[in-house]
This record gives C-alpha cells, structure tokens and sequence, in this order.
C-alpha cells in the first residue's frame, strides 16, 4: 500500500460485520445501519472509499473510489478490501479504534474505570483504554483471542513465526 496515505472507508448499511473488522484493524469506517449508500455518499466522507454491494452503485460514475464487494463473507469480504488495496499488516492498527462508534481509542487511569468493568478483569489487568464517545472500555483479552486468529490468518502472520 501506498504509505502515507490515510485511507478511510464509508460501508453501506449491508455491510456492518466488514465495517466492525475494518475498525478492528484501526481504519477509520463510517457505517450506520439506518443512513443510506446515498446519505453516505452526500456526507462529507467524499475521500473515502466506498465499500458497496450494489451494482447500480458500482456502475455509476462516481467521484469518489469505490470498492465492488461480491462475497457474502465477511472474512472474504475484508480479504477484497485488503488485496485491492494492497494492504499490509504493517499498515494495520489492529484494536486501536472502539469497534462500536468508530473512534480512537485512548489510554485511561486504571483508577477511574473501576466501576465500570468486572472485578476479576479490574484485579487482573493494569492497562486499559477508553472510547472517549461512547465510553466503552476496552483492556488486553477484550478483543478476543479469536479476533486476533482472524487477523493472523488473514494476513497469512502465521506462516512467518
Ligand atoms: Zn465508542
């Protein structure tokens, strides 16, 4: 991938498990179930690339970069994105960004989210960040091993160990 570009993504309303992935590997991706393709499109993400599933879409002379995806997959789906574009782990940030709102996430005083996660994950763990907009809290274990699998499969990470 080009370095130095930021590539952000706006996905269509059908396609919110690869907008999920695409935020767990740390890239900005605009997705509302309820905002439609047009909407989106109309919404100030113009340097965005557009991820749909609908031809007359992908047919259509647009302005702005968009990105056909075929599979009903969504680990194929995120595989389209991640060959078109030529992305390589290196490029990805994975648990960077709150899954939920699409926001970066920042490290937070351990102190202060006492109240808000489990016991034995307050007892256990000594780093955690926040979702400074939503505010959901996230620490080491709360991306599942499996999301992590996902990611190293995908980029084939496991080959090279
Ligand atoms: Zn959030």
């Amino acid at each position: 991938m080009n370095s130095g570009r930021d590539i952000c993504f706006a996905a269509e309303p059908t396609l919110g498990k690869l907008a999920k992935w695409l935020r767990l590997l740390g890239f900005d991706t605009s997705y509302d179930p309820v905002v439609s393709t047009k909407k989106n499109m109309d919404s100030g993400r113009k340097n965005c690339i557009l991820l749909t599933r609908t031809k007359r879409i992908r047919d259509a002379k647009l302005q702005q970069e968009c990105i056909f995806i075929w599979s009903n997959n969504p680990f194929d789906q995120l595989r389209e994105v991640i060959d078109t574009l030529g992305i390589n782990y290196t490029d990805t940030h994975p648990f960077s960004r709150c899954i939920r709102c699409n926001t970066r996430i920042q490290p937070v005083e351990k102190e202060s989210v006492r109240r808000n996660v489990p016991d034995f994950i307050w007892q256990t763990c000594d780093i955690f960040k926040i979702c400074g907009r939503c505010r959901r809290i996230y620490w080491p274990g709360s991306h599942t091993q499996r999301s992590h699998d996902i990611i190293m499969r995908l980029f084939d990470r496991y080959d090279h160990r």
